[in-house]
């Protein structure tokens, strides 16, 4: 089938980056957004818009309703949800392809799957994927607990099965704890998540997160697109992205991309997912899938020159994979930083109107960002405001291209994270790629930054 109009059910610089590539495709678009969204920049530029509610997102991105009738209304055939929001809704899934649309993204089973941490994990384990040593399923027994703890070793992470965005995890020194911890975890999952289901498994000290990219073509064939390092963190939140990892080389890149495709060839994966992993000492350790475009995509478009949202959508319209995997060419270096509506040193959101505005350019510079001078940052939804993704044929050469393009960004109206990055660049440890997952909130914490 051949897409010519898709309705892109999200907003913000996302909404803008999917628009773009069905323009380029000879795609229609549809924007649906919420009163507080009508001046968007991807509502503006959209050939249609619809309005789908009032701000809150509960009542507009995330309407399933609304949203089926102006895909209907509009005589739409595709739907791209985008990343968030109801990118990871098997339900929402089903119901757009019940209605006759494509669904730009996984098939339905594959992200329930993937959704519930303990099926996902079992899934991952029986594909072949690198495992945390932990429990094989859900735990409540202590005396199991107990065994399962002292084989892994000391400290565990208890870990809520249907746990998200980094909440509802507790890591757990010794024997004693156990108990008293499991019962916190199980009682604060049913609270949060409506499930006290927990599982355990290994706490890694020190880990970074690295990532891998695949694309399934739903019928037996996928590819990896290399890893995107990760581990810049804070509250669990991505910072800055890069991609190739400082630390893998190419064997160990070809090593694990190879187990991830293969896995995702055998489930008969359709679209774009990303395996991430926690990678300590040299072993890749699954913790989750995400059966969906990443914010931090670009920095593999950098590296590989494939668009990811137009081989989603040439997937979504049945085609095969534009590129085989030994036709796919690595090359130089790619970092993301993501510009965040907030104050850099305390991270309390600013939303405000933009008051001066200029972007930075010249070569391999690209901001994605849906702002304008005098568009007004709602309050209602993420403070992410925009994306600034750099390529250099090295590392060192991408660091001062991405120095010399902060340096002209300007933002004004409200406070931003971009002293944050520039900042972050001046660090030797973030120099040498000498970072983990820990290293980016004891370096906040250190140093009166910026
Ligand atoms: P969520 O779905 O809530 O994001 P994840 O399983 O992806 O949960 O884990 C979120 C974060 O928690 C990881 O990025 C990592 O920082 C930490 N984490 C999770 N599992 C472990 C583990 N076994 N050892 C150490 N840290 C972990």
């Amino acid at each position: 089938m051949a897409i010519e109009k898709l309705l892109i059910a999200n907003r913000g610089e996302i909404a803008l980056r999917i628009h773009r590539a069905c323009h380029e495709m000879g795609i229609q678009t549809v924007a649906v957004h919420s009163t507080a969204d009508a001046d968007a920049m991807h509502v503006r530029l959209a050939d249609e818009a619809i309005c789908i509610g009032p701000p809150a997102a509960r009542d507009s991105y995330l309407n399933v309703a609304a949203i089926i009738s102006a895909a209907e209304i509009s005589g739409a055939d595709a739907i791209h949800p985008g990343y968030g929001f109801l990118s990871e809704n098997a339900k929402f899934a089903d119901i757009v392809e019940a209605h006759g649309l494509a669904f730009v993204g996984p098939k339905p089973e594959h992200i329930r799957t993937m959704g519930d941490k303990i099926e996902a994990k079992r899934t991952a384990g029986a594909l072949g994927l690198p495992l945390v040593p932990g429990s094989d399923g859900a735990i409540s027994d202590l005396e199991e607990a107990k065994a399962i703890a002292e084989k892994a070793g000391y400290p565990v992470i208890i870990k809520a099965a249907s746990g998200g965005g980094g909440r509802g995890m507790k890591v757990c020194n010794s024997p004693d704890e156990l108990e008293t911890l499991m019962q916190q975890a199980g009682s604060e999952a049913k609270a949060a998540f409506g499930d006290a289901t927990v599982y355990l498994e290994k706490y890694l000290g020190n880990p970074r997160h690295i990532e891998i990219q695949i694309f399934g073509d739903g019928k037996g064939n996928a590819i990896h697109l290399g890893e995107r390092d990760c581990s810049l963190q804070r509250r669990h939140q991505k910072v800055l992205e890069e991609a190739p990892s400082p630390v893998l080389s190419t064997a160990e890149r070809n090593r694990i991309g190879g187990i991830c495709a293969r896995a995702m060839a055998d489930m008969g994966y359709r679209g774009a997912g990303t395996i991430e992993f926690l990678w300590e000492d040299g072993e890749f350790y699954f913790i989750e899938m995400n059966t969906r475009l990443q914010v931090e995509h670009p920095v593999t478009e950098m590296i590989t020159g494939l668009d990811l949202v137009r081989e989603q959508i040439r997937i979504a319209e049945g085609k095969p994979l534009s590129v085989a995997q030994e036709d796919l060419v690595f090359s130089g270096h790619a970092i993301e930083c993501r510009i965040n509506a907030e104050d850099p040193r305390t991270f309390a959101p600013s939303p405000g109107t933009v008051t001066r505005y200029h972007v930075p350019g010249g070569m391999h510079v690209r901001v994605d960002s849906g702002l304008y001078q005098g568009y007004k940052v709602p309050p209602y939804y993420d403070s992410m405001i925009g994306k600034l993704i750099v390529y250099g044929r090295t590392r060192e050469g991408a660091i001062m291209r991405l120095k010399r393009a902060l340096q002209e960004y300007v933002i004004e109206g409200m406070k931003t994270t971009i002293p944050l990055h520039q900042a972050l660049l001046e660090d030797p440890d973030f120099l040498n790629g000498d970072y983990t997952i820990k290293w980016l909130e004891e370096w906040l914490a250190r140093e009166e930054k910026p």
